[in-house]
């Protein structure tokens, strides 16, 4: 089959290819008005202190429910929207409803002293007019700039670093904080990242899955604990869905972690629970550091 040759091979029109296009340009299609028709929703994923096992924050995760598709990964659209320049757009009105939702838990007196993160695209990052943006949706919510938490992935500074630079200190004069998203999966070198100022770094859920089984990823995530703790930068793991993982990371130091082991990304309703009930979560039981790691 023409479609599974090697990339410098001429390739032939194969049924699967004519299927994966026309599903994109419907997707694309259908895209554009799902904003509009209310198909767009931000879910809330929990993120938990491993000293404290407190809650300490949420990453607004957007969620799209197509009556055409079902319920399309942001794995598959996300990126089509950032082809296609929507996720501009979409960005802002993620940013905007989550913003308004997280003071809307701080007036419920249920949301402090949470911090939302939010998930900024390359083409986003690279809009001249971005920080005028973040400050209207800050101003317009009425949410303090130091609850918001923006997440930047390598990807929107690979062009341009001294521009992403500027661009990361015009962001951090407003008072919100920055966070390097999927650190790992890149190129970042140590000296690189210290060149931003990044309050945050977010491990990459690849090295996360297999930290238990896989010693070579158990060394990266170290090394990279290691490395945010030197640089003053806090770290959080993604994709914790066991207690052995988290025990792990909590005995190499890391400050926090997001995964299945505590919650998937929840609608709004659900999350309002969690924050009511909250206080003791499940990681607070695990034994202390050092402890089975
Ligand atoms: P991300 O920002 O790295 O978000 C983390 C992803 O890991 C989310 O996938 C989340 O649901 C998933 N996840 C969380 N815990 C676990 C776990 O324990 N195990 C596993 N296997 N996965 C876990 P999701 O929601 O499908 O989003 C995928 C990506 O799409 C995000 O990666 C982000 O890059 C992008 N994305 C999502 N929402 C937005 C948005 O509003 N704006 C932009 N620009 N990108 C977004
Ligand atoms: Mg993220
Ligand atoms: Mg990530
Ligand atoms: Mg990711």
């Amino acid at each position: 089959r023409a479609k599974h040759a090697g990339s410098n091979v001429f390739r032939f029109y194969s049924p699967e290819m004519d299927a994966d296009a026309t599903r994109r340009l419907a997707l694309e299609s259908a895209l554009r008005s799902a904003l509009d028709n209310c198909e767009l929703a931000v879910y809330y994923q929990p993120q938990v202190s491993l000293d404290s096992g407190r809650l300490i924050g949420m990453e607004a995760l957007l969620r799209w429910h197509s009556p055409q598709f079902g319920t399309v990964s942001p794995g598959e659209f996300i990126p089509l929207a950032e082809d296609n320049g929507l996720i501009v757009t979409i960005g802002e009105w993620v940013l905007k409803t989550a913003c308004r939702q997280a003071r809307r838990w701080l007036d419920l007196g249920i949301g402090s002293p949470l911090r939302l993160a939010v998930n900024l695209s390359a083409r986003q990052f690279r809009q001249a007019d971005l920080t005028r943006m973040v400050g209207h949706a800050l101003s317009d919510s009425g949410l303090p700039a130091a609850a918001l938490e923006l997440e930047i992935t390598e990807s929107a500074f690979i062009d341009d670093v001294d521009q992403a630079i500027a661009m990361c200190h015009a962001l951090k004069k407003l008072g919100v904080k920055l966070s390097l998203d999927d650190f790992g999966t890149g190129y970042s070198s140590l000296s690189y990242v210290s060149r931003f100022p990044f309050d945050k770094i977010k491990l990459d859920q690849s090295f996360v899955c297999d930290i238990i089984e896989n010693p070579v990823n158990a060394a990266i995530a170290t090394a990279a604990i290691v490395m945010a703790r030197s640089l003053n930068l806090a770290i959080l793991a993604e994709g914790v869905e066991t207690e052995a993982q988290a025990r792990f990371l909590r005995g190499r130091r890391c400050d926090a972690i997001q995964g299945y082991l505590f919650a998937p990304a929840l609608p709004v309703n659900e999350f309002e629970q969690l924050l009511t009930g909250r206080q003791t979560l499940p990681i607070a039981d695990l034994p202390s550091v050092g402890e089975n790691t």
